[in-house]
């Protein structure tokens, strides 16, 4: 099995998930180059998933459809302009002979999901859209950070070695700002170094893993002491774990 991040627009990846001939695409924005990608493996595209409704997941779905007759599972809560299977939280479908899990993870936006493949000859793989990137999360457009918090709550208790494929390269910009955050993490500033070193070699920092998070990603770690008394310091009416929260995730939005 092939798991390839098809880079597309100035940072999305588009996930392209191979076994022998035949592929999954997750978030298409762009059919153009899934379609150069697939010509290149001498793949079909048997399923699209997407996770929620914005263009750049979704952008290439009905060209795709039309080329090549593929199936398309989509969330059942988002307003969508292509036929599709709605899915929602608890939903189990095969394809490529796996058992592909449905988990809701509100937030970023109303009815987003997730894809969670828990047995795969790569491991558990986890597919989540703009809900958790590696080092940071996505905003919160339609959602409340209680919400959004929850959201990420479960995806952190996945298993530590769930490979985490996120749909935007936005690494570094997310790790200067957990920096910020947690200057003395040891963990975090060895990844940093890591992911500046991977990208300065033209490669993805992606696909991280659920036991990484944990230990670099602010986002997943607003309970930690250190996480909570620098919120504090910066927005000091910050006291439960949703208000930390929500604070961090201000405090990430006018970040530069
Ligand atoms: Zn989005
Ligand atoms: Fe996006």
């Amino acid at each position: 099995m092939k798991l390839i991040p098809v880079p597309a627009f100035s940072d999305n990846y588009l996930w392209l998930w191979q076994s022998g001939t035949d592929a999954i695409v997750v978030d298409p924005g762009d059919a153009e180059p899934v379609l150069k990608a697939l010509s290149d493996q001498k793949a079909t595209l048997r399923t699209i998933l997407v996770t929620h409704h914005h263009a750049d997941h979704v952008g290439g779905v009905a060209a795709l459809q039309a080329a090549t007759g593929a199936r398309v599972l989509a969330p059942a809560a988002e307003g969508l302009g292509f036929d599709h299977e709605p899915l929602s939280g608890g939903d189990q479908v095969e394809m490529l002979g796996l058992t592909v899990q449905v988990i809701d993870v509100p937030g970023h936006t109303a009815g987003h999901i997730a894809y969670w493949i828990p047995d795969s000859p790569l491991g558990p793989v986890l597919f989540c859209g703009d809900t958790l990137f590696s080092g940071g999360c996505g905003r919160i457009f339609e959602g409340t950070p209680a919400q959004m918090l929850q959201s990420l709550d479960t995806l952190a208790a996945l298993p530590a070695d769930t490979l985490v494929c996120c749909a935007h390269e936005y690494t570094l910009s997310n790790l200067a700002f957990a920096k910020a955050v947690e200057p003395a993490n040891a963990a975090l500033l060895q990844y940093d170094a890591a992911c500046q070193a991977m990208r300065e070699a033209g490669r993805p920092t992606l696909p991280s893993s659920i036991g990484l998070e944990r230990l670099v990603n602010p986002f997943l770690r607003s309970r930690e002491r250190s996480v909570v008394e620098a919120v504090q310091r910066h927005d000091p009416a910050a006291c439960d774990d949703v208000s930390v929260f929500a604070a961090l995730r201000g405090w990430k939005n006018h970040f530069k």
